[in-house]
């Protein structure tokens, strides 16, 4: 048999905490790649998982991975996806505790696969009770509907989630699955009227496109060619290799009524689809700078039918704003762009309200009361590009928040356990980013606050007095910077629309073009009053009356992060897990690529804070039953308490006493070396 030496060499090690040099970002990222030429593609950073994307289907997902991994000691067999569910699992049923599953890490990087493999380990391994067939094939069904509606073809990942998700699953007295509520946020509306060159809009276009039946389709008035339509082809790119449209639409619609909806709003919701993609060709002429008019009056007539509106009322409203000023009711007309962007801006809310909508039909079905709850979090991971505007902000925020969870848990599961074992606790240093996420999120003198009210302010409120506000308010920040400098002078390496902030992970530029109407989400009260008339049931639920009568502000992107909350309640959240990938798709292991991960994950400072006390600890008939063999008092067999056998053990080995601490039923092991030279002797003894 090979020595644990060698092993240790080729496989690296299965936890971080373990690194002989774990301040060394090069032995983490080494550590990384040694197990990942082994097909090893996890690693725990103590109770945190870290795992890299293989790109191919590895065989360790099966029913035996399951078995092997119920009831198990989280740490006693290899790291696994598996292992982080079935402990959420344990504690919620022990403890009787809320569990919270987070998962973040870059597109593409195997979150989405991986809340997958969480809830068919749930829907495999968890007892049955009499309803339970159907609420699981709820759970498991709703994915392919929010997938059809919320991801998309994108350059990284050819079914990418533009959307988070915060998921609950409901578990009863007996622990079998019985319900679940999904949170859905900051959806890429964006995408519906626009994308980037190699990416696709949003899957369901093409799956009803490609799939629906001809009656279906000329109910619809569409026409089998993806092509057709503007909204379609701004990426130029209609066909994935990796993905089948045609059988994906079979699949949805099957998974559409296993949720529950009947056929009336399968209807209601296709002919919502259809009207975005008819909306998108809608063409205006005249002049630039003159009134702009429809010259597409088809368009116009099907709009009308399929959401139940009048013709006339809408392309009145699709060419003229109406604002209410003083009281009274005022019209002008639009320009060519005005009406252009009023159109998409009407065809983004409908997009975005009815996959609201969605949402709340699936929790609806979902439904169950007085559960246990474990909670899954898959979201974006810090984005930075080369250009990054108002999404990049909103995402970086929402993972500077995940990372102050990240640390607060970390900290307070590893003090949780000094407590229970009667251990001194020693505080940690360590970076607080409170500071940042107060820059953000403070009332009043905070970048969102100054954000709201600038899109508030009548008059010559814009992206750039915006920029000017957060100079004057908070220019001597420690985390944000402009290119003016405090002394007046300017910055020459930074844009003049552009504003730096100082995350936890590094910097990011980000230019305010757009923060004002994105923030806004700018939808003219005309067409909003349009939706208010349609007979489309899914429309008349997602526009309500009451809003109009609502002269208060739009919600803004401080509402979007309300599920972070759900969250920071819950009492034990164990399980922290950072999917790492390799973006090539061939799987390769591509350091500069894990190596900007591993530091916008904030692994290296996770980790240092689990090491701060003991990289090692075990129960101690664990650590007794491997190592009794190398002292001879407690060979073959201690007949002791299990602590004093522990106790004879390491004193033979000549632990000293700054190495180890023995708590009420684990031994700490401050070093690795310490346990690294047991487990060399255990192999040459
Ligand atoms: P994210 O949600 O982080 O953007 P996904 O979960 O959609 O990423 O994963 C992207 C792709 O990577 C998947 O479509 C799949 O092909 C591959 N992948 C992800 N996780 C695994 C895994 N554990 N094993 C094999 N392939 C995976
Ligand atoms: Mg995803």
């Amino acid at each position: 048999m090979e020595s644990a030496l060698t092993a240790r060499d080729r496989v690296g090690v299965q936890d971080f905490v373990l690194l002989e040099n774990h301040t060394s970002e090069a032995a983490f990222i080494e550590n990384l790649r040694k197990r990942f030429k082994e097909n090893l593609i996890y690693t725990y950073i103590g109770s945190v998982l870290v795992s890299v994307n293989p790109y191919k289907d590895l065989e360790i997902y099966t029913k035996n991975h399951m078995e092997r991994y119920r009831g198990i000691n989280f740490y006693e067999v290899s790291p696994h996806i598996y292992a982080v569910s079935d402990n959420s699992y344990r504690s919620m049923r022990t403890e009787r505790k809320d569990q919270c599953i987070l998962i973040s890490g870059e597109s593409g990087a195997g979150k989405t696969e991986a809340s997958k493999k969480i809830l068919q380990y749930y829907a495999v391994t968890c007892p049955a009770s009499d309803q339970v067939e159907t609420v699981k094939d709820r759970l498991l069904q709703s994915n392919p509907v929010l997938e059809a509606f919320g991801n998309a073809k994108t350059l990284r990942n050819d079914n990418s989630s533009r959307f988070g998700k915060y998921m609950d699953i409901q578990f009863d007295f007996k622990g079998a699955p019985v319900g679940g509520h999904i949170l859905n946020y900051l959806l890429e509306k964006s995408r519906v009227v626009h994308q980037n060159h190699g990416e696709r809009n949003f899957h369901i276009f093409y799956q009803l496109i490609e799939g629906g039946e001809e009656d279906l389709l000329r109910r619809l008035g569409l026409e089998r060619n993806p092509q057709q339509y503007q909204y379609l082809v701004k990426g130029n790119c209609p066909k994935v290799s990796s993905i089948n449209d045609r059988s994906d639409w079979k699949v949805v619609r099957k998974a559409l009524s296993v949720i529950g909806f009947s056929e009336d709003e399968v209807e209601e919701l296709l002919n919502i689809i259809a009207s975005v993609l008819h909306l998108g060709n809608i063409q205006y002429g005249g002049e630039d700078s003159g009134n702009a008019y429809i010259t597409t009056d088809t368009q116009i007539k099907y709009l009308a039918r399929l959401l139940g509106v009048d013709g006339s009322v809408l392309k009145e409203a699709l060419t003229h704003k109406k604002i209410i000023a003083k009281g009274e009711e005022l019209k002008s007309p639009l320009n060519l762009e005005q009406a252009s962007s009023a159109r998409d801006a009407l065809s983004k809310a409908v997009y975005g309200r009815t996959f609201t909508w969605l949402v709340n039909k699936i929790n609806v079905s979902l439904a169950y009361k007085n559960a246990s709850v474990i909670g899954l979090l898959d979201i974006y991971g810090f984005e930075v590009f080369q250009h990054n505007s108002f999404e990049q902000f909103c995402i970086n925020y929402c993972n500077e928040k995940l990372q102050q969870l990240f640390i607060e848990l970390t900290l307070k599961s590893e003090q949780d356990e000094y407590e229970a074992e009667g251990i001194t606790w020693e505080p940690v240093q360590y970076f607080n980013n409170k500071i940042i996420c107060d820059l953000v999120e403070e009332k009043f003198k905070g970048i969102i606050s100054i954000l709201d009210e600038e899109c508030l302010r009548p008059g010559d409120a814009s992206d750039i007095t915006f920029l000017e506000k957060l100079e004057n308010t908070v220019g001597g920040h420690a985390h944000l910077t402009t290119h003016k400098l405090t002394d007046g002078k300017t910055r020459k390496v930074m844009g003049r629309e552009e504003f730096r902030l100082l995350h936890y992970a590094g910097e990011v530029n980000y230019n305010v073009n757009g923060f004002l109407d994105k923030n806004n989400d700018l939808l003219f009260r005309n067409l909003k009053e349009v939706m208010c008339m349609s007979d489309n049931k899914i429309l008349t639920q997602c526009f309500d009356r009451a809003e109009l009568k609502d002269s208060r502000r739009p919600e803004t992107v401080r509402t979007a992060f309300s599920p972070i909350s759900p969250c920071t309640t819950v009492t034990q959240a164990n399980v922290v897990s950072l999917p790492l990938t390799s973006l090539s798709l061939s799987g390769r292991f591509d350091e500069v690529l894990i190596r900007h991960q591993v530091k916008y994950l904030g692994l290296m400072e996770n980790l240092r804070v689990r090491r701060a006390g003991f990289a090692y600890r075990r129960h101690y008939e664990t650590f007794l039953q491997r190592y009794k063999s190398l002292c001879p008092e407690t060979w073959p067999s201690w007949q002791g308490k299990l602590a004093d056998g522990v106790s004879t053990l390491v004193k033979h080995l000549g632990y000293k006493p700054e190495e180890y601490k023995l708590g009420r039923s684990k031994i700490f092991i401050r070093f690795p070396k310490t346990l690294f030279a047991t487990e060399d002797a255990l192999e040459t003894r």
